[in-house]
């Protein structure tokens, strides 16, 4: 059932809404989120907005009932292999790996317990809400274990004498310390990632992709990127540029009131750290400015 409008499933709330939603929005998507609406068309695009619960997207893309699908790699990866099990559809493509939602499926136990390997998880009760990722590492591990499956509140299984250890998302740690537990294995790494359903798209909805992957290449790399002036003695140019990331070719201008000093001009697709700037200065630099890029296209 292909609608002329492109459909894009974004997490309703939680840690990827407020980042899927902006980075769209960078892309120039203008779209107002009101109420508890489930569908919310966008203003200046043929584009409507699922907001879905994050375990429903996988399969609303695997069953190509939506278009575009923003979610973690940890729940895709679980959606994928749990109907891949079942022989259910489980295919999409990935248009690209984003920069947020950033996190690692970890196995955890008991702060006071040893641990030397997996073999020492062999027969433990492991409470989890990924059971298909957990036993793709068990299993390639050649470790017997039994499953808990929980869809909350996994953390406190160990406590309340329901598992002898977790599997559960990680990011700073501070909530398995808040709960007496121990990092012991990371068994998947996640970021948020934009994926795509299979088969056919007619050649508006190709095109518009296309300029959707664009704009959100252009976005992230500005991101990554900044721009640097600075005012540098002629004699000392090259060894300034040395210093430079990514000075293969700056803009050099003259200055109006010194001779001596030209303006440099870059981008670079790093940030200048204060060392470099305090390298630059003895140098005889001056002047130095670094900005952030909001947006670029090559
Ligand atoms: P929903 O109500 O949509 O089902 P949820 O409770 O399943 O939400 P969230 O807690 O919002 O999900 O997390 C969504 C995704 O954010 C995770 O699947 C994961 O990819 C990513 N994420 C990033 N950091 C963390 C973290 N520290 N803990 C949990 N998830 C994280
Ligand atoms: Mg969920």
């Amino acid at each position: 059932m292909q609608t002329q409008r492109l459909r894009i499933a974004i997490q309703k709330k939680g840690r990827l809404s407020k980042e899927s939603q902006a980075l769209l929005k960078k892309c120039g998507v203008k779209f107002n989120i009101m109420g508890e609406r489930l569908v919310v068309h966008s203003l200046n695009m043929p584009i409507d907005l699922l907001l879905v619960r994050d375990d429903d997207i996988p399969g609303l893309i695997m069953d190509g009932v939506v278009d575009l699908g923003f979610i973690g790699e940890n729940e895709l990866e679980e959606v994928r292999l749990d109907r891949k099990a079942l022989g259910e559809p489980c295919e999409f493509v990935t248009l690209r790996r984003l920069d947020f939602g950033g996190c690692r499926l970890s196995v955890a136990i008991d702060k006071d317990e040893q641990y030397t390997g997996p073999q020492d998880l062999a027969g433990k009760r492991i409470a989890t809400t990924y059971p298909q990722l957990l036993k793709a590492y068990m299993d390639k591990q050649g470790v017997p274990y039994s499953a808990c499956m929980l869809t909350g509140s996994v953390e406190v299984a160990p406590r309340a004498g329901l598992a002898d250890a977790i599997a559960d998302l990680v990011s700073t740690g501070a909530t398995l310390e808040a709960n007496g537990l121990k990092e012991a294995e990371v068994i998947f790494e996640s970021k948020a990632t934009l994926i795509q359903r299979m088969g056919e798209f007619d050649e508006d909805k190709k095109a518009l992709i296309e300029k959707l992957l664009t704009r959100m290449q252009g976005v992230i790399q500005a991101k990554e990127s900044k721009y640097i002036m600075l005012h540098a003695p002629v004699d000392k140019l090259e060894q300034i540029k040395s210093l430079l990331p990514g000075a293969e070719d700056p803009t050099v201008l003259p200055l109006s009131a010194e001779k001596q000093k030209v303006a440099v001009h870059l981008v670079s697709s790093e940030n200048l750290f204060w060392e470099t700037m305090e390298q630059l200065k003895e140098l005889g630099a001056s002047s130095i400015l670094v900005l952030p890029i909001e947006k670029m296209m090559e």
